[in-house]
């Protein structure tokens, strides 16, 4: 199993994760001979401000802002297909955002942990779930194009910020 739950909650040196993320992208454009351009390079950056996934208008607001122009739309939406493509960001549909991939070199299928109180979201891959989704669609005689599966949830530090609900007892009336 890979994840990288053990930083996307905590405190940590983020600097770390943004260099690493940068260094990754750019090794996978020249091996692929592909252009990681400033635009690209910008949006797989704003992606990698935190662990939280952005949406495209966020983007187009935060790159507008930085840039001090309009950017269009569809020059966000080429610049995040084609990291998509290059897998070095992913989509979460329930979310409709956006967020960069911390093991793009590896292969893998995706899981995010998605913390509904702080919005970060940790992404993991285990063979024993890819294998049970593989037999499952077999069985059915589907076959998978992709896998994106999104659990909601509470990371570690927000299980012990959140109040949890009293728990109700059922029949007993004060
Ligand atoms: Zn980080
Ligand atoms: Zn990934
Ligand atoms: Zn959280």
């Amino acid at each position: 199993m890979i994840s990288n739950s053990t930083t996307a909650y905590r405190q940590h040196d983020h600097h770390r994760c943004l260099k690493a993320a940068l260094a990754q992208a750019r090794n996978r454009c020249s091996a692929r001979k592909a252009r990681l351009t400033p635009i690209r390079e910008s949006v797989l950056h704003l992606l990698w401000q935190s662990h939280r996934p952005l949406g495209a208008y966020k983007i187009i607001e935060q790159l507008s802002a930085s840039s001090g122009k309009r950017i269009l739309p569809p020059t966000v939406y080429r610049a995040l297909d084609f990291l998509l493509e290059l897998g070095l960001i992913h989509r979460l549909a329930t979310l409709n955002a956006y967020i960069g991939c911390p093991f793009p070199d590896s292969v893998h299928s995706d899981y995010f942990l998605v913390c509904r109180e702080c919005g970060s979201v940790a992404e993991c891959s285990a063979d024993s779930v890819n294998k049970a989704i593989v037999s499952t669609a077999e069985r059915a005689g589907f076959r998978v194009e992709s896998q994106t599966v999104e659990i909601l949830g509470l990371c570690t530090p927000c299980q012990s910020t959140v109040e949890q609900p009293a728990l109700e007892q059922p029949g007993v009336k004060q």
